[in-house]
């Protein structure tokens, strides 16, 4: 282990998506010693309100959700042990083709390179090894998920000071585990199909380069995803109780896609030549 002390960047798009794709990571790089910095692109005035109010139902005030869901970020970050959270606090641009895609000050409605500007000067202060966000369809498509890989692949570009940089990603045998484990619960889950608008979710098992077993840490991320429970798709994997949903999300799944380090893949380690 070297002398200086390592730094991962997760960049996500809205409050509560920390929690599924990364929060292992985060809770077990944190107990390595590792410094953890998560940005969180939006404000997620888009999600659901408290009671569970639908936007774009009457009685939905973005205002209330995101104070609701800016408490909730902070709880989900004091259960991984977050050691710096940066909100850009853009708005949140909804679902692709929703008004709110076009609403001044929407994450989707921002130039790349203003929102890549941000990150950048957040890059250079805090000097990641490595950097995680999503792949070019945002992972499954959301336009802020889209936007978020985008304006961090700029930032990259702009700094170049991360050595490694991963997409989150999903093993496909994952979908039928799921599938299986959800119908045992009750739960019908229909797997994903692929579309032309919306191409196949996550990656065949060979083409992921990096398993990282994050199951030693399932209590922190269950406590992360639970202090975001006022969004339906997260009381669907509340659902599960903690041991299935360690036993499921329990391996985080990533793609590298820049790498000065020279470490071979596949490799268990976001920080695989770097200590
Ligand atoms: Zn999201």
């Amino acid at each position: 282990m070297t002398d200086r002390s390592l730094t991962l960047m997760a960049v996500h798009a809205h409050p509560d998506d920390e929690a599924t794709s990364t929060g292992g990571i985060l809770a077990r790089y944190a107990a390595e010693g590792v410094t953890t910095v998560l940005v969180t692109c939006t404000d997620g005035g888009c999600g659901d309100g408290p009671g569970g109010i639908k936007p774009g139902d009457p009685g939905h005030d973005p205002k209330a959700v995101v104070e609701m869901r800016r408490a909730e970020l902070a709880a989900s970050c004091e259960a991984l042990k977050v050691t710096h959270l940066e909100t850009l606090d853009y708005g949140d641009s909804g679902m692709m083709g929703w008004a709110t895609n076009d609403a001044p000050g929407a994450f989707w409605n921002t130039p790349v390179a203003e929102a890549a500007g941000r990150l950048a000067e957040l890059i250079r202060r805090y000097r990641p090894d490595v950097v995680v966000s999503y792949d070019e369809n945002g992972f499954y498509g959301h336009p802020d998920h889209i936007q978020a890989h985008r304006i961090t692949m700029a930032a990259v570009e702009q700094t170049g000071i991360p050595a490694k940089v991963y997409w989150t990603t999903v093993p496909r045998s994952a979908f039928q585990q799921f599938g299986t484990v959800m119908r045992e619960i009750g739960v019908e889950f229909p797997e994903p199909e692929a579309t032309d608008e919306m191409p196949a979710l996550g990656l065949p098992d060979d083409e992921i380069t990096t398993w990282v077993d994050t199951s030693g840490y399932g209590g922190q991320k269950f406590a992360s995803l639970a202090a975001h429970a006022s969004q339906a798709e997260n009381i669907f994997f509340l659902r599960l109780g903690q041991e299935r949903f360690t036993e499921l999300m329990g391996m985080e799944t990533f793609v590298r896609v820049r790498d000065t380090t020279g470490a071979a893949t596949p490799e268990d380690d976001l920080f695989a030549g770097l200590r």
